[in-house]
């Protein structure tokens, strides 16, 4: 059977790769000859815990991160890592810092400014988070607790293209929607976290991964789900994990394996964020691009029309073609293309045709 499939430019959940949905399909009535589900399989059981086992032996794989990393996969999204973050990490008196480049950073500041006080180390809120800062423009005090990053600003369509270098200082990143998206350095993290309904799988667990030097300067004695401690020291199942959002990303990353790893990903990223930007600036006064081109996202393309009008049309009539997702978030309005690692080529260069078409036709 082939069943309608969209071009799905859904910003989170998102696309997942036909073959992942395909294969769970396959066995979700009887994993392993195992007679139930995954779905329906204890925690503790032998099936789930090679589950487990295996998604995070693939992180460290796919990632390139070494045995001092630990990888944790929990509930809660990552809007739970920014207020566990800093609960866990910062000691009494002390100060964390963080860098506000779009409406999840100042999230995670806010979260941080509950329990202790932030020190902002650069904020393009002033210019409405077109950008992202330069290295030279991130400021903060010698002995902070963490300085705190988002990779890639999800809803203002910003990436970081370099990060800085903390020496010392722990350096702590959302990497939400950016996560196994291209090749990066991830060992110079202390800790990552990521919401998996961008890159790695469906809404319902977070990926987070903690460099062992950090874990120890972790807290002791903190409500026990609410301590980093617990979970690493119980391989994620200290209580009942997200079974089925770990299998899914288990397949996801073997997946993510197939394509060349993360330079195979990367470069078909590569190839999709080029036909986008390419209509972007083939028509410069009719799609004008919010981020600035330095700083531009290959995971979130995001554009104003000349009128909202203009907007409603271009959404409406994407919509009649299968191009779906496309209405920029609620706080910014306007267009963005979400094409995280499993939206596929084909469907980008359709949504690209689309954009010289309508702009002809507008
Ligand atoms: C989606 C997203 C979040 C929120 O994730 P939840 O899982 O909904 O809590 C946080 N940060 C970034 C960068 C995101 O893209």
């Amino acid at each position: 059977m082939k069943e309608k499939r969209s071009a799905n430019f859904n910003p989170g959940p998102a696309a997942l790769p036909l073959e992942v949905l395909r294969a769970a399909q396959a066995e979700l009535l009887d994993y392993q000859e195992t007679g139930m589900s995954i779905l329906e399989s204890s925690h503790r059981g032998k099936e789930f815990e090679a589950v487990n086992d295996q998604a995070m032996a693939l992180v460290r794989e796919v990632l390139g991160l070494g045995n001092d990393f630990h990888v944790l996969f929990l509930g809660g999204g990552a809007s739970t890592q920014f207020a566990l973050v800093p609960v866990n990490f910062i000691g009494d008196g002390q100060v964390a810092a963080y860098v506000d480049t779009g409406e999840f950073a100042a999230k995670a500041l806010k979260e941080c400014q509950i329990v202790a006080k932030a020190h902002i180390a650069f904020s393009s809120k002033e210019e409405k988070y077109r950008r992202v800062p330069k290295i030279s423009e991130i400021k903060y005090p010698e002995n902070i607790a963490y300085l705190h990053i988002c990779s890639n600003n999800t809803i203002e369509g910003t990436q970081f293209w370099e990060f800085p270098d903390t020496g010392n200082i722990p350096l702590v990143a959302d990497m939400s929607s950016d996560v196994a998206s291209r090749q990066l350095d991830f060992k110079k993290f202390s800790l990552i976290y990521a919401g998996a309904q961008k890159n790695l799988g469906p809404a319902g667990v977070t990926l987070v991964i903690i460099r062992d030097d950090f874990l120890v300067k972790a807290k002791k004695g903190l409500a026990t789900m609410f301590s980093y401690r617990t979970h690493v020291e119980n391989k994620s199942l200290y209580n009942t994990p997200p079974v089925f959002g770990i299998y899914i990303m288990k397949l996801v990353l073997e997946w993510i394996k197939r394509q060349g790893g993360l330079a195979g990903v990367e470069k078909m990223n590569q190839a999709k964020k080029s036909l986008l930007y390419g209509a972007i600036d083939a028509a410069p006064d009719f799609y004008k691009g919010t981020a600035e081109k330095d700083c531009r996202s290959w995971m979130n393309v995001t554009m104003r029309l000349p009128t909202e009008d203009l907007e409603n049309r271009f959404i409406a009539e994407a919509a009649k073609e299968g191009l779906l997702g496309i209405k920029g978030h609620r706080s910014v309005g306007g267009i963005r293309f979400s094409i995280y690692n499993a939206v596929l080529l084909e469907d980008v260069q359709r949504a690209a045709d689309f954009m010289a078409k309508f702009r002809k036709s507008a």
